[in-house]
């Protein structure tokens, strides 16, 4: 395994939730396939200047039938690509390995996912996923030849493993709702989970909230999956979604795996399919979407128009002079400062815990920024970044605006959430939570929160004016 660039991003300490878990998975690949009789040789460096120096190497005791590569398709990793292949003195061989279904099992790939979500249909009946290969329970040992193996080797001057260990060391933040260590194991031990264990999803405990949000009936026990339909847009809790997606980013879980553990679960229920498993398969499904329409349309995916660019419509002509790249503005988002405590909180959330729940239409439709702007963001602090997941879902524009104050009450109604990720705002009324700014100046002296010094005055002056007059409405009849 050859890690490029790893190093350098761990200079940021932002990034050390994201690498930590990076190293983690490497980590456990590595143990699985040392009690499988072999070991994973781990580099820092350039893939195309490592691999085929190593393959130099091992060709001189051996013989090396072809390197076995993952195809990539966006640009910077195919111009590698192209690189390995004029310099590998072997042959390389590619194979398409992280999405469920393949693109040669469509005949094209609709621009609209609900035609993409019937053709999956459709094809369900006739070819199910590729069946999961069998693991081999042992592999022959691994070429222990000394120019390789000196794991000092490396332009870190410390040994890998030495490197990898120390970063493993770094704690998650104590209320993240990712805590999962990275890794297959770790994976596998996720997805049974929340397929088979009984829980009752309860709020994390470090966020005591002031009042019991247990609901008032005693719940069934279920199995989280059962209940993802009503959950899964809730905030602070693991059980919720899945959680699945930092290990499909690492390649830690195959989406194939995952797709057919619910697939499997639905087949031991009575019902079979529920709305809960058609929603988590189309949410998987969304992901193989988003990576095929990355490949049909290229570079566009990093275009300032996305993939509308390609049908060269004329509306999105006029709309590009409305993008703004004003650093100021892009920085109080970036640092939870926008006087907005649902952007603010979810912005915190970001940078302490590498999870965000909402932000990026705030910034697109709102503050009109540069969407690769805050692309660039979420790629170094996301923990489950994923570019097709990620630019592709950015709204760039042309997705439903949402109003923050209507989507911060629906989804953080006592404004808990809120008020645990901008501390500034714990002694506000819980009602004023979300829209501090509506405080008379003896509140905001009581509750130790003057607005403009305790806690920003809100960025959008227009927009927060007639939001107050909803909210209020909404306050008064007690919504
Ligand atoms: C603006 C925006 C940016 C996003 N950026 C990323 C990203 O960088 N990386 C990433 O993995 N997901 C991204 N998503 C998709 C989604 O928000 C996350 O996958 C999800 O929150 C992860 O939590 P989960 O594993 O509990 O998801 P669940 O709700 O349990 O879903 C199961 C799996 O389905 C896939 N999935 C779910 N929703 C989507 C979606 N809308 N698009 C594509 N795949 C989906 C993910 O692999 C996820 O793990 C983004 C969504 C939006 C709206």
């Amino acid at each position: 395994m050859v890690l490029n660039d790893f190093n350098k991003g761990i200079n940021s300490p932002l990034m050390h939730i994201k690498y930590a878990k990076q190293a983690e998975s490497i980590l456990d690949l590595r143990q699985s396939l040392i009690k499988r009789g072999c070991d994973l040789l781990i580099r820092f460096g350039k893939p195309e200047d490592l691999v085929p120096q190593i393959t130099k190497e091992l060709l001189k005791k051996y013989k090396v039938l072809g390197l076995y590569l993952q195809k990539e398709i966006t640009r910077d990793e195919i111009y590698v690509e192209k690189l390995l292949i004029s310099r590998s003195p072997v042959p390389l061989k590619f194979f398409h390995g992280s999405t469920i279904f393949q693109q040669n099992d469509f005949t094209s790939i609709p621009d609209i996912y609900k035609t993409f979500r019937e053709q999956v249909d459709k094809l369900n009946h006739q070819l199910l996923p590729i069946p999961l290969l069998n693991m081999h329970r042992h592999f022959p040992p691994f070429p222990r030849i000394p120019s390789i193996y000196d794991e000092t080797n490396n332009s870190l001057n410390v040994s890998t493993s030495e490197f990898l260990e120390k970063l493993v060391s770094t704690p998650c933040h104590q209320r993240t709702c990712i805590p999962f260590k990275g890794g297959e194991t770790s994976a596998i031990e996720r997805i049974k989970t929340y397929l088979n264990s009984p829980v009752t999803s309860p709020p994390l405990k470090q966020y005591n909230p002031p009042f019991s949000l247990a609901p008032k009936k005693p719940q069934r026990a279920l199995a989280p999956i059962a209940k993802y339909k009503q959950t899964r847009n809730n905030l602070m809790g693991i059980n919720y979604s899945s959680k699945l997606s930092p290990f499909l980013t690492f390649g830690c879980l195959s989406p194939r795996l995952a797709y057919q553990k619910i697939v499997d679960y639905e087949s031991k229920k009575p019902g079979g399919e529920t709305e809960s498993t058609y929603l988590i398969k189309s949410q998987l499904l969304w992901r193989d979407y988003f990576k095929f329409m990355a490949e049909k349309y290229g570079n566009f995916l990093f275009h300032i128009d996305g993939f509308a660019g390609a049908l060269k419509l004329e509306r999105i002509k006029n709309r590009r002079k409305k993008w703004n790249q004003d650093f100021d503005k892009f920085q109080k988002w970036a640092n939870g400062m926008t006087g907005i405590p649902w952007i603010d909180a979810n912005m915190r959330q970001l940078k302490e815990t590498g999870h965000v729940f909402v932000s990026s239409s705030f910034l697109v439709k709102d503050l009109r920024l540069d969407w690769r702007m805050g692309a660039e963001l979420f790629e170094c602090l996301l923990v489950d970044h994923d570019v097709f997941a990620g630019i592709g879902n950015d709204p760039k524009g042309e997705l439903l605006y949402f109003n923050i104050i209507k989507q911060a009450k629906e989804f953080d109604p006592h404004g808990v959430f809120v008020r645990v990720w901008c501390p500034e705002l714990s002694k506000v009324p819980y009602e004023k939570a979300h829209i501090p700014w509506i405080m008379t100046f003896e509140e905001q002296k009581r509750s130790g929160c003057i607005i403009g010094e305790n806690y920003p005055k809100p960025m959008i002056e227009r927009q927060y004016k007639i939001l107050k007059t909803r909210f209020f409405e909404a306050i008064k009849k007690g919504g």
